[in-house]
């Protein structure tokens, strides 16, 4: 189990997070979902150790993160981010052969069985087929499925995801959620779409201004009045055909921008 007690995180005087508990269970999918400057990227950077929160503690199957070393940490969390990797002049393979990295000695060059893993992890997302094209020249669904393999060659038992359906059209945005639910793997993602946060996660955390507002199955999380407070926007909250819950927005009045965003 991966779990933020009580933590909190400041960007040197202003905190951002504020007493956030969160944990993911065995399999589960946990979503981190709240406004623009939420808190939400910070609270994951915390959960995969690139920030050490200022109180509370990161744990990872009963140790606490601070305890793990970077190569430790390498091998059981896969972080899954918004990046530039597209400039490096790397095939598709290269990139998912990164994942391998910790697993490889100093001096040790990868292998057959690494090349095995990399092969399978293309073949699972259904990208197999992109092994010797250039990253850089890749669709964003393209780029993200490999991004996703690269955690699966990583071999790790958590995976961390922020905003992994960012630029995606709507299929490919439904196709990458299916896939990590498909893999069974430990997930921690910040969404921003909160219909697919309704489908696809398992429990929710809404988070506001750096502080929890609720956290719980999504029909207990995504409840109208708790959103429309948080959101300042009107909700209504839909049953669709399939039985699955879908939120309706409108705008009922001209928001206060935060001055930051301004
Ligand atoms: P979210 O992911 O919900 O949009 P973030 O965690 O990115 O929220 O940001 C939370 C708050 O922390 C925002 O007010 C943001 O401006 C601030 N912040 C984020 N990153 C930094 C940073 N590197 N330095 C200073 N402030 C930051």
């Amino acid at each position: 189990m991966l779990e933020a007690r009580k933590v909190s995180y400041a960007y040197g005087t202003n905190t951002v997070l504020r007493d956030v508990d969160v944990h993911a269970a065995d399999g589960q999918i946990v979503g981190l979902i709240g406004p623009n400057g939420s808190g939400k990227t910070t609270l994951l950077r915390t959960l995969y150790g690139s920030l050490t929160p200022v109180s509370g503690e990161v744990v990872l199957d009963g140790t606490p993160l601070a305890k793990l070393n970077r190569s430790q940490l390498a091998r059981r969390l896969a972080v899954v981010v918004q990046e530039n990797s597209g400039e490096m002049p790397l095939t598709v393979a290269d990139t998912v052969m990164l994942g391998r990295t910790p697993h490889l000695g100093t001096f040790t060059w990868s292998g057959d069985a690494d090349n095995e893993i990399v092969a399978q992890a293309l073949e699972r997302v259904g990208a197999l087929h992109l092994a010797q094209r250039s990253f850089g020249g890749l669709s964003g669904g393209e780029r993200q499925r490999v991004l996703i393999a690269r955690a699966l060659a990583q071999q790790a038992e958590y995976l961390l995801m922020d905003e992994p359906t960012n630029h995606l059209d709507i299929h490919f945005q439904h196709e990458v959620l299916h896939l990590v639910r498909d893999l069974g793997v430990t997930t921690i993602v910040v969404m921003h779409d909160l219909n697919l946060a309704a489908r696809y996660c398992d429990r929710l955390l809404l988070l506001h201004e750096g502080s929890p507002q609720a956290y719980g199955g999504p029909e207990e999380v995504l409840e109208p009045s708790i959103l429309e407070r948080v959101y300042r926007i009107g909700i209504e909250a839909v049953t669709a055909q399939d039985g699955e819950l879908q939120l309706l927005f409108r705008h009922t009045q001209a928001p206060a921008v935060r001055k930051e965003y301004a």
